[in-house]
C-alpha cells in the first residue's frame, strides 16, 4: 500500500482528548495544501483557512455572557465570549496559523515562544520567550501547524503552564501518532484539535503521508535535498524516533 494512502486514525491510544476535523471543507483544503507542487503562497493561504476553520471547532466549547444589546428593532440580551484567549504560535511555522486565528478573535494576545527542533536530537530548544510574569489570558490556544514528535508542544505548555495558564488548547493541522502519545502522556489535560491524523514519523522525524516541512514551505525556504524527509538519517535522530515508537508499543 502506498504510503500516501489515507490511514484511519487510531484514536483509542489518545492519552486526552483529541479532536480530528471530520468537516469536508477541512478534509479538501488539506489535500491541496499535502501537494508537493504547492507553492508557498498558496501554502499560506491554506494554512491561514484551515487554522480558521480548526479554531472555530477548538473553541466551539467557551463560554459566554449575557451581553445587552439594542438591535434596530427592540433590546436583548445576546452573548459575548467570556475568556480572554492568547494565541501561543511556536515559532517559526507557528506564525502562518496566526492570522486565520485573529480573523476570528480579533482582540486575542499573540504571545510569542521561540522554540527550535535540534535537527540532530528533535529536542525542543527554547531561545525566545517574551511571556510577561503572569498569566494574562484564561485560554491558551498554542499553534503549530505539525504535532510529530510532542516535544516542543510539551515543552511550550511546560512553559505556559508555570506561567499559571489555566486552560490550554493544541491546534495542530497534522499529528503524528507519536506526537499525540508524548504529549497526551505529559499533559492529558490538553485538547488538541487537528485537520488529520497521519501515520508515522519517518526516520528524520517528518510526519508520514504528512506535508513535507511546514516551515520551508510556508517561507519557500526549502534548501535542496539535504533537508528532503527521508534524506540520510542521523543516527541520533534515528534513535529518537524508534524510542517514541517503542512508547507506542506501551
Ligand atoms: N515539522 C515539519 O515541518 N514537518 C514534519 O513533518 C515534522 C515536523
Amino acid at each position: 500500500m502506498p504510503s500516501t494512502t489515507r490511514t484511519t486514525p487510531r484514536l483509542e491510544f489518545a492519552p486526552m482528548p483529541l479532536h480530528v476535523s471530520q468537516h469536508p471543507l477541512v478534509a479538501h483544503k488539506l489535500a491541496i495544501l499535502r501537494d508537493k507542487t504547492t507553492e508557498p503562497k498558496k501554502f499560506r493561504e491554506l494554512v491561514r483557512e484551515l487554522t480558521w476553520l480548526l479554531g472555530y471547532e477548538a473553541m466551539a466549547d467557551l463560554e459566554t455572557r449575557p451581553q445587552p444589546i439594542e438591535t434596530p428593532l427592540e433590546p436583548m440580551t445576546a452573548a459575548s465570549l467570556e475568556p480572554r484567549v492568547g494565541l501561543i504560535p511556536i515559532l517559526r511555522a507557528g506564525l502562518g496559523m496566526v492570522d486565520g486565528m485573529l480573523e476570528l478573535l480579533p482582540t486575542a494576545e499573540v504571545w510569542h515562544i521561540g522554540l527550535y527542533r535540534d535537527e540532530r536530537t528533535l529536542k525542543p530548544v527554547e531561545y525566545y520567550n517574551k511571556l510577561p510574569d503572569a498569566a494574562t489570558v484564561q485560554v491558551c490556544l498554542v499553534l503549530d501547524p505539525m504535532l510529530a514528535t510532542g516535544g516542543s508542544a510539551s515543552a511550550t505548555i511546560d512553559i505556559l503552564k508555570a506561567w499559571g495558564a489555566a486552560r490550554i488548547k493544541q491546534v495542530s493541522l497534522i499529528a503524528a501518532p507519536e506526537g499525540v502519545r508524548t504529549l497526551g502522556d505529559a499533559h492529558p489535560d490538553v485538547d488538541v484539535h487537528v485537520a488529520a491524523l497521519d501515520s508515522h514519523l519517518n526516520e528524520r522525524g517528518y510526519i508520514v503521508p504528512g506535508l513535507g516541512d511546514a516551515g520551508d514551505r510556508q517561507f519557500g525556504t526549502f534548501a535542496g535535498p539535504a533537508s528532503e524527509p527521508g534524506h540520510g538519517p542521523d543516527d541520533e535522530t534515528a534513535e529518537v524516533v524508534r524510542r517514541l515508537q517503542r512508547d507506542m508499543e506501551r
